[in-house]
């Protein structure tokens, strides 16, 4: 299992797991069972598609190897952003401008989802509106100022403003940021209390859910259909989503070999009064930078800074992850070398070679979903429901999404790896240029 020798049974020790609702029971799968649809991980994706479909009367098991929400979901910075990983330049140019348009519909559509499941399910998950984007260099200026004036013209979508000089220093006390974009569809949120909020929905509309049910293996069923294994028993589908995202392991050649698992660290401040944390996010937006290896940081309801920094590339997790991110925050926040951090966790998440999300059917019946590539928060409940629809009977918005160029990391099972950490290690590299 990814993360180190994390303890499944339990949610890594972060402020998140520290500040959790009420978790649902969700007892571990005993013995065989059938199902409709059998989705492997219970992070945003597995959990929005399991409501969906049990909305929809089908018969639908949703188990994890660990908790709900265990993986990326439960652990990230929470940050709400509008669109795809790809800003619209690259979509239009790569993609034409058509398909780049709808990924940008696509992605308007999984931001008003997020208000409706939200809402409609009463979840606390804390919800604050506003998202800055900030530039580390000044050349990238020139880049947000366009962005914004594109998606204000061409898009349509008049949320956003540019803001440099003494706006963007009155708006955050950091050091080193030139400018940059509010959106004000963006925001932050308790990204462990949506996962959680999402799956007491799921059950309550008919959804069986196992946590500590580790699928070891899958394999076509004699008669048709899927059979899961877990250690206490197997489910035979109809059909199979696997969800498992940064975490897939062994499961499936063709997705695994497009999705790429990144290590990626937060640390969380002690509390530092209301006064002190206005005086480095003044409105209480999230923020996130335009580094490679991107700084994201907000502010906590009870006044910490939650800061975003740092990448590993292997299956271990650095030993003292508060010291890990430290440095890194204090490049932005020199101020805060007198606070102590409460908290710090590391979680993966899963890349593609090209940024852009995977979700295909790798074989008959068999989907598999994720990829986000760091931008999963809004998206992935949203592309969960979207398999869901399609498998309920169609959705060309899931069929475009498919279509999608995703191709393999290069160097094959044993290469992707060292070429990919080389990869990674080198555009970081670019980040202090
Ligand atoms: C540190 C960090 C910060 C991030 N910050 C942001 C952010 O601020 N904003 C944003 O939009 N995105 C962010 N992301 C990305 C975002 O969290 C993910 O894109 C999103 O959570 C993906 O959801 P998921 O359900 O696809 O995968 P996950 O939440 O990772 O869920 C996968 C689940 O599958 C389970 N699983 C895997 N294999 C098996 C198996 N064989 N059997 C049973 N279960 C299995 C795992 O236990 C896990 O619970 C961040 C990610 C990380 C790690």
């Amino acid at each position: 299992m990814r993360g180190t020798d994390e303890d499944p049974t339990r949610w890594p020790p972060s402020w998140y797991a520290a500040t959790a609702a009420d978790p649902p029971f969700a007892p571990p799968l005993e013995g065989d069972a059938r199902c409709d649809v059998c989705i492997v991980g219970a992070g945003y994706t597995g959990i929005g598609a399991a409501l969906r479909l049990a909305e929809a009367g089908a018969d639908v098991r949703l188990i994890d190897q660990a908790r709900i929400g265990w993986g990326a979901s439960g652990r990230n910075g929470g940050q709400a952003h509008v669109g795809q990983r790809r800003d619209p330049f690259w979509l239009e140019r790569v993609l034409g401008a058509e398909d780049a348009l709808h990924l940008w519909r696509i992605a308007l559509d999984a931001r008003a989802d997020l208000d409706r499941l939200i809402a409609g399910h009463g979840i606390a998950c804390d919800f604050t509106p506003g998202l800055l984007h900030v530039d580390h260099r000044r050349r990238d200026l020139t880049h947000s100022r366009a962005t914004v004036e594109h998606l204000r013209n061409r898009y349509d979508y008049p949320h956003v403003d540019y803001v440099y000089g003494p706006a963007l220093a009155g708006m955050i006390g950091a050091r080193g940021y030139h400018g940059g974009m509010i959106d004000r569809r963006g925001g932050h949120l308790h990204p462990l209390n949506l996962a959680i909020g999402l799956a007491r929905a799921a059950m309550a509309a008919g959804a069986r859910l196992h946590e500590g049910t580790r699928a070891t293996a899958l394999a076509r069923a004699a008669g048709g259909g899927w059979r899961v294994e877990t250690p206490r028993g197997a489910i035979s589908a109809d059909r199979v989503i696997l969800a498992g995202n940064g975490y897939l392991h062994g499961l499936s050649r063709p997705a695994e070999a497009r999705v790429m698992p990144i290590n990626n660290y937060i640390a969380v401040t002690e509390p530092l009064g209301a006064g002190r944390a206005r005086s480095l996010i003044r409105d209480n937006v999230a923020v996130s930078d335009s580094r490679f290896v991107v700084y994201y940081f907000r502010l906590t309801p009870d006044h910490r800074l939650l800061f975003g920094g740092g990448e590993t590339y292997g299956w271990r997790f650095p030993a003292d992850i508060r010291a890990f991110v430290r440095p890194h925050m204090l490049r932005i926040f020199p101020q805060l070398a007198d606070v102590a951090l409460d908290h710090g966790w590391g979680g993966t998440l899963a890349v593609t070679p090209n940024r852009l999300p995977l979700l295909r059917e790798v074989a008959p019946g068999l989907i598999a979903i994720g990829g986000y590539s760091g931008l999963g928060v809004v998206l992935a409940p949203y592309f969960g429901r979207l398999v869901a629809e399609a498998m309920l009977g169609g959705s060309p918005d899931f069929d475009r999404l498919a279509r999608l160029p995703v191709p393999a990391f290069p160097g094959g099972r044993w290469l992707r790896w060292p070429i990919l950490a080389a990869a990674m290690s080198l555009a970081a590299l670019r980040d202090r240029l």
